[in-house]
């Protein structure tokens, strides 16, 4: 995978922001503004684990911007964490925010840690370690973390615990992706998926493509990949190829998407290990080549760095909708416009995610809570506005979807600290 070769994301992601700053033609003072991020934090997390040893695990929270509002973004559990990493991801977050025009912030956090190696009691200390750590920068105007790579609902809910534990108060507001039982909300664990099926929707419908029979491909089968399997498969996609971090499942002919999903809830924690047996569906020998195969649609939906200029030429989707973050170079951006392929960008593909967590956010501030329809209603205006104000900014400047998204963020942002000023 892209994070053992070590490239920089963070990197990566400044060089997007050159190319957006440079057809705005921002001068250097509000290019200081909003740049670099605000505060990186970085802690060491010692952790009693089952065996009565001591273990040390690393973490990190960045705060990239608050100048529309909180910090606003996951916090990821991996072994490939760094903190180059977190930082690209707090990036990309205060532009995903502005491109839906939710007032966060971004932010994002890490723990450099393989979870599948921790017993859940282990993971749980670990969680609550890291949560109250770093608790001062935490709250519902300050910093609001939400779930991403190997945290899911559960541990969004011990660290809410954490929390109101050492605040004695029931502060819901402080954390998004809870569990319903604790002021979650409805639609939230399909919300990025389902935002990035409302683009692919709208991408097709300009592009004058069908989802129905096209053939597509996912990397990651976690929140973001499964479900959005699952809503092309319910709209007649042709689901050729899926992989997660146990390997890449190959047919043809299309895989049945409900049995996949079996598969991975029969096994202890959530893989489609085994997926292979007993069913049509082949293993293949490279899941980097799952990203090369001949499909309408491919759908990276785990890690940065995967489409890189080692890959870009051989890569024959027409349209790739980004659910993970930054799961392209911007050197193989260049060598996919030459080859006519669209991108749908991450900022804005998969947004849904945080788009449901500003909802879910402004129904723990009422003590209120929405019907799934009412949130389903709310994510679709949100996602179809976002996605049309970016398709006009691309044809106003002549860019790509990834450029265009970021002018409409860049813009919204430099807008704000204008307005601020600079304290101090
Ligand atoms: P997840 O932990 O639920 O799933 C991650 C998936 O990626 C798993 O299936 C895992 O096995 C797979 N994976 C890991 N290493 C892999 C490898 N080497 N090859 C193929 N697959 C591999 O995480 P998620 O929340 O679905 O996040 C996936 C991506 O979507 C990330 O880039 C994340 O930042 C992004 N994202 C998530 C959300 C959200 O709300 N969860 C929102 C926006 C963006």
């Amino acid at each position: 995978m892209g994070y053992l070769k070590q490239r920089n994301p963070f990197e990566n992601a400044l060089k997007q922001f050159d190319r957006a700053a440079d057809a705005l033609e921002l001068n250097a003072n509000q290019i200081v503004m909003i740049k670099e991020p605000r505060r990186v934090t970085e802690v060491n997390l010692p952790v009693n684990m089952d065996d009565g040893k001591i273990k040390l695990f690393k973490g990190f929270r960045v705060q990239h911007s608050i100048i529309r509002g909180p910090a606003k973004g996951g916090i990821r559990f991996h072994p490939g964490v760094s903190v180059d990493e977190v930082k690209a991801l707090a990036f990309w977050m205060t532009y995903k925010c502005a491109v839906v025009n939710v007032p966060f912030g971004g932010g994002k956090g890490g723990i450099i840690v393989d979870p599948s190696k921790l017993s859940d009691a282990e993971l749980e200390r670990l969680t609550r370690r890291y949560f109250s750590e770093l608790e001062d920068l935490f709250g519902p105007d300050k910093d609001v973390p939400a779930p991403d790579i190997n945290t899911n609902p559960q541990v969004m809910g011990w660290m809410f615990d954490t929390f109101a534990m050492h605040k004695k108060e029931h502060i819901t507001g402080v954390i998004t992706g809870k569990p319903l039982e604790i002021g979650g909300s409805a639609g939230r664990a399909e919300a990025t998926a389902l935002g990035m099926f409302y683009c692919v929707r709208e991408a097709c419908a300009k592009l004058g493509m069908r989802m129905a029979g096209s053939k597509v491909a996912i990397q990651g089968f976690g929140n973001a990949g499964s479900h959005a399997a699952r809503f092309l498969y319910e709209q007649g996609a042709k689901i050729i190829a899926i992989s997660d971090a146990s390997g890449a499942y190959y047919n043809p002919k299309g895989i049945n998407i409900e049995a996949a999903i079996q598969t991975c809830s029969k096994n202890k924690r959530w893989t489609l290990d085994g997926l292979d047996h007993n069913t049509r569906v082949e293993k293949m020998d490279d899941p980097m080549k799952l990203l090369e195969l001949d499909v309408d649609i491919l759908i990276p939906a785990a890690l940065e760095d995967q489409i890189t200029e080692d890959n870009a030429a051989n890569i024959k989707a027409k349209l790739i909708a980004e659910c993970a973050n930054g799961p392209i170079t911007v050197e193989a951006d260049a060598i996919l416009d030459e080859k006519g392929c669209v991108r749908i960008p991450d900022i804005l593909c998969n947004a849904g995610g945080v788009t449901v967590s500003y909802l879910e956010w402004v129904q723990n501030r009422m003590g209120y809570y929405w019907t799934a329809d009412r949130v389903r209603e709310d994510l679709e205006r949100f996602m179809v506005t976002a996605f049309n104000r970016v398709w006009e900014t691309r044809e106003q400047y002549n860019v790509n979807n990834r450029i265009a998204a970021f002018i409409l963020a860049i813009e919204r942002v430099t807008r704000a600290a204008e307005v601020r000023g600079l304290y101090g």
